[in-house]
């Protein structure tokens, strides 16, 4: 074997059911006094009672999708003003990007109470948008120093909110395994984090309020983002990026949808990875097991339903292309992901 591996510095806590204590512990241990809680107005009361035993200089709700730099910018400020040593966000990837967003210009440290499955939380990936283009970069300063995850604060997430989040935690995992850097050690998290997101949907679905599915998936989400955030941006990735940046397409239910279509191109040409998510799916291959599972789940499978329109699918398909990474399984041209973009669409 010959790969160069990191493995990202950070503590995760497992604690359903004890979000404000880990809280309490997670901050002392930051030396955080004046928090900064980070919420979306929908999430404030949830942040105030997870925050309830720590210093909070301010909460503040001013959460949008994708981050918008304006939105950025008076978090910042906001950050700024109030002298904060901290920043605490409870919520989905929304929230957590923002925190991401005022870490990267001030180097304060980040706890995250995740509430989704978007596993930004364990990444070192930062998202900002500008008039409607999107802009990623790597720094170590986002990654949140402490995760703590209560499968309880998860138990009122939307059944169909639950699917679409958790198939995007699906995504990092299946895209994790021919991504620039994959390595057997992402891959070893990937195969495990898939099988138990795989294990876990169907039973969320069918017990919205079952915090041990919950906790499950918390459990497949943290591996797959931790595979992601150290394999990179695949195919999918690239996919997803293009369509959520370009046409404002809600950003878990595009990688939904994407998903099987990227994982039906690369598995003829992606032996291991197709073997790994075949085990992982409990079925006799990856394509067909994940058929079985989105089937299982009523996953949302058309981008015309997200509001892509036909007429923009071509134009997608040429920003598309020169991100393409040289590293994927098969090859990809022009034709190829229009073919792929137009079965997504539902042609
Ligand atoms: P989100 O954070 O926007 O949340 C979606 C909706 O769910 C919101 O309306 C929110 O208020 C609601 N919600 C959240 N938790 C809830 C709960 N427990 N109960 C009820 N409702 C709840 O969406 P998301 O999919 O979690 O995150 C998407 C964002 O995260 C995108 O901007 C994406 O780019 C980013 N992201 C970044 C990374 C990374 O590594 N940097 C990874 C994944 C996602």
């Amino acid at each position: 074997m010959r790969f160069t591996h990191e493995t990202l510095p950070q503590r995760v806590r497992f604690a359903t059911g004890e979000a404000a204590a880990a809280v309490t512990e997670e901050a002392e241990l930051l030396g955080i006094r004046r928090a900064m809680v980070i919420a979306s107005p929908r999430g404030a009361e949830l942040a105030r009672a997870v925050t309830s035993g720590i210093g909070v200089a301010v909460l503040h709700d001013g959460v949008r999708e994708h981050v918008p730099v304006e939105v950025a910018d008076a978090a910042r400020a906001v950050a700024a003003e109030h002298d904060v040593d901290g920043l605490v966000c409870v919520g989905g990837g929304s929230a957590t990007g923002l925190a991401k967003a005022v870490a990267l210009t001030s180097g304060l440290p980040v706890l995250a109470v995740p509430t989704t499955y978007a596993g930004s939380e364990a990444t070192d990936v930062w998202g900002l948008t500008r008039e409607g283009a999107k802009t990623t970069g790597i720094d170590a300063r986002v990654l949140p120093r402490s995760v703590v995850y209560d499968a309880d604060l998860t138990v009122d997430l939307p059944v169909s909110l639950s699917v679409t989040s958790g198939l995007n935690a699906l995504a990092h995992a299946v895209d994790g395994l021919w991504a620039p850097r994959a390595d057997p050690i992402n891959a070893a998290l990937a195969g495990e984090g898939a099988r138990a997101l795989a294990t876990a949907l169907p039973a969320v679905v069918d017990a919205p309020r079952d915090a041990t599915a919950r906790e499950q998936v918390f459990y497949g989400t943290y591996l797959a983002s931790v595979a992601f955030a150290s394999s990179g941006s695949g195919l999918h990735h690239k996919i997803c990026h293009v369509l959520g940046g370009r046409y404002d397409l809600p950003h878990a239910a595009t990688h939904a949808v994407v998903l099987p279509h990227v994982l039906a191109l690369n598995a003829p040409h992606a032996p291991e990875a197709e073997r790994r998510l075949a085990a992982a799916l409990g079925a006799s291959s990856a394509v067909a097991g994940l058929a079985d599972l989105y089937h299982r789940l009523d996953a949302p499978r058309s981008l015309r339903e997200l509001g892509l329109r036909e007429a923009q699918l071509a134009e997608a398909a040429a920003a598309i292309l020169p991100a393409v990474p040289p590293s994927n399984p098969a090859t990809v041209s022009r034709s190829v992901l229009l073919d792929l973009l137009r079965a997504a669409w539902g042609a």
